[in-house]
């Protein structure tokens, strides 16, 4: 019989449960839609609901729950402070206190993207790195930091918001207040915008052809495709947001100088185009130190970087900020 933990990611529009053993075998796992518009209330029943659910499946209960949120947390006390993009925000949601009894085990709160960096740290590449630097380029980029094996909070579990560092003085207004942060240039809507707007102006035809014009089916991935099958200006794009990703992950790579970078979330799956561009910017931006030595590679754990990292966080008993 091994030891079972539990790990859910509360996102605006899924919620995802995943339960697994120790060693990070997923034994189980089950995605039930946030609804989030119902309120906190109804949506901690459901995420109760799903734990249930997933736990009559295996036929064992987990020891402890690690919960993902996008947002701010009181983690000593598992109690939300602000998740800017769920309804009502969240402002002081008891989480643990309301959750913990319907569930019957111990609930601990994570940032959702330090999550995910816990995850790549404990049954990832981070394994044998003493720093790592996790950079999730998704819808947003968010990013998470790891020295001497041990995941970096700060004061309120922030640390880490790689993407909001100032790539562009001047650059587009940013959610976060401030502008041309990395994330407003290298995130995947900021790319497919791009590739949206090459498209509409005939100078992607190749994409074009891919997506058969649909605007809304234009990722980073679609893009790829396109600049490998000959949309030079595709192609020039995908490098320039990568390369302003490179010059965020060599502002970091100076600060410092980690053995380990790793890209995650669905813009790395542009593949060696991105890794190549950022591997050179980081050594034409990097002239203190060597840098043949820092690997840059795309996450071991993929998309379930998150979930493997509210197992492990349910299997510390929770974390407390620095
Ligand atoms: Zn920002």
């Amino acid at each position: 019989m091994v030891d079972i933990y539990a790990s859910v990611d509360l996102g605006g529009t899924n919620i995802a449960g995943v339960f697994a053993g120790q060693d990070g075998r997923i034994l189980g796992e089950k995605k039930v839609p946030t609804q989030s518009h119902e309120g906190p209330e109804a949506v901690l029943e459901r995420i109760a609901e799903l734990v249930d659910g997933l736990a009559q499946e295996i036929g064992s209960r987990p020891l402890a729950l690690g919960m993902g949120i996008p947002g701010l947390a009181d983690l000593k006390n598992g109690v939300t402070k602000f998740l800017p993009n769920l309804p009502t925000q969240w402002r002081d949601v008891p989480v643990r206190g309301v959750l913990s009894p319907k569930i019957g085990c111990p609930v601990y709160l994570l940032n959702d993207v330090r999550m995910a960096t816990l995850g790549e740290l404990t049954f990832g590449h981070g394994r044998s790195a003493r720093t790592m630097v996790f950079f999730a380029l998704g819808t947003g980029i968010g990013g998470g930091v790891a020295v001497d094996g041990k995941l970096r909070l700060g004061p309120l579990g922030a640390a880490g918001e790689l993407g909001h560092q100032t790539i562009l003085p001047e650059g587009p207004r940013c959610g976060c207040g401030s502008r041309g942060c990395l994330e407003t240039l290298a995130s995947g809507p900021a790319i497919a915008a791009e590739g949206v707007r090459l498209m509409l102006s005939g100078l992607a035809p190749k994409l074009h052809e891919l997506v058969r014009g649909e605007a809304s089916a234009v990722t980073p991935r679609e893009m790829a495709a396109a600049a490998d099958a000959g949309d030079t200006r595709v192609r020039e794009a995908i490098v320039r947001a990568a390369g302003y990703l490179g010059i965020g992950v060599a502002n970091v790579v100076t600060i410092l100088h980690p053995d380990l970078v790793v890209l995650g979330g669905g813009v790395a799956a542009i593949g060696p185009l991105l890794f190549d561009t950022v591997r050179q910017t980081v050594r034409e931006r990097v002239g203190m130190f060597p840098t043949d030595d820092i690997e840059i590679k795309p996450s071991l754990l993929g998309e379930q970087a998150g979930a493997l990292g509210g197992i492990a966080l349910a299997m510390k008993g929770g974390l407390l900020p620095d």
